[in-house]
């Protein structure tokens, strides 16, 4: 009799692990993915005009495969993104990942400033379930809209444990890419994002999951920073280099109280000299200056054209200017000594 009744609770165990779906949290902030417009032959659309339910409606194969539950974080065309917004989002992406019953979150954002959120997030989630950006270049009314598969691939890029561990994951296109290395490349292209210094970690196709490369970098669990009593981020601005540019730029930053200064530089990370100089004058009143590289690729050499150790410069490594900007930011909550700050772009 007794062994009887265990092996029916063993059957009913094993009958609801078999259908026990996992639940994903879609949280969405707006974009082109969240887009209508009035022609599906037009360029012409507002981002961020449906909300999450219709999203998740729009792609009921995700049901099959997962219990989702959706919320509403922000609905703003990403160019709008904000500080205020991505410290919403970060505590809400912890509070529920630290909440057992969550397996995974896929966040939905326009594709502008996504590569930003997703390495904020990277540098600042305590835990080490996935959390997948998407978006999506046409919107829903549009021909040929890219949205819906995207969602459908990333939900299954957050439901996949081969996910766990990898940081904070951007899936578009059948790519899926590491926070720290996605960019966006393109202004309309289908196949904008891209990870120029080492490529897309892994693919989804019609929501099969291979990954192929492994993040390095510390994030999430391993990194130092958090938004924990955060309620503002210190003021860094960038400054892109051109020819025969003026001191105007930095000049502004330093009065408006900017705490750090991202130059996106000419070639290797180069400002022009009237920025470099006023850049030197920014450096020796406490203001964090990154050297950066305004090319989309490679890494900004410490000391190459421009002598960093005299004037107190940092530099990126291969982070572009945006994340540059990112980090900085981050690395401003804890100190603004320049070593220590160089120190964090060699790590993350
Ligand atoms: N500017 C919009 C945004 O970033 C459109 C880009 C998109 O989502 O594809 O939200």
């Amino acid at each position: 009799m007794r062994l009887l009744k265990r092996a029916f609770v063993i059957m009913v165990l094993g009958a609801s692990m078999l259908v026990a779906k996992p639940t994903i949290y879609i949280l969405a902030t707006g974009g082109t993915i969240a887009g209508s417009g009035d022609s599906a032959l037009s360029g012409s659309y507002t981002s961020g005009t449906v909300t999450v339910d219709k999203l998740i409606a729009a792609v009921p194969e995700i049901n099959e495969i997962a219990t989702i539950k959706g919320e509403q974080i922000a609905q703003i065309g990403s160019q709008a993104m904000n500080d205020e917004v991505w410290l919403k989002l970060a505590d809400r992406v912890n509070a529920l990942l630290n909440d057992g019953g969550v397996d995974g979150i896929v966040i939905t954002h326009g594709t502008d400033t996504m590569e930003e959120s997703a390495y904020f997030l990277n540098l600042v989630t305590k835990s080490k379930k996935p959390v997948v950006l998407v978006g999506a270049m046409r919107s829903g009314t549009s021909m040929s809209a890219d949205g819906p598969l995207n969602i459908y691939n990333a939900v299954n890029v957050a439901m996949d444990k081969a996910s766990a561990g990898k940081g904070v994951l951007v899936v578009m296109n059948d790519k899926i890419h590491a926070a720290r290395e996605v960019t966006k490349t393109a202004t309309t292209a289908v196949d904008t994002f891209k990870s120029p210094n080492t490529g897309n970690i892994g693919t989804v196709n019609y929501g099969i999951v291979n990954y192929y490369l492994q993040p390095t970098r510390k994030h999430t669990v391993s990194s130092d920073f958090s938004v924990k009593g955060l309620k503002e981020l210190p003021r860094v601005d960038v400054i892109f280099g051109h020819t025969n540019q003026t001191a105007d730029f930095v000049e502004t930053a330093i009065e408006k109280g900017a705490k750090g200064i991202v130059l996106a530089g000419v070639g290797n990370g180069n400002p022009y000299p009237s920025v470099e100089e006023a850049l030197i004058k920014a450096a020796a009143q406490g203001i964090v200056v990154v050297r950066t590289s305004r090319t989309g690729s490679g890494s900004t050499s410490v000391g190459a054209e421009v002598d960093d150790a005299k004037y107190g410069f940092v530099t990126s490594d291969n982070l572009n200017a945006a994340k540059a900007r990112v980090l900085l930011q981050l690395a401003l909550t804890k100190t603004n000594e320049p070593s220590k700050i160089q120190k964090f772009y060699k790590e993350y």
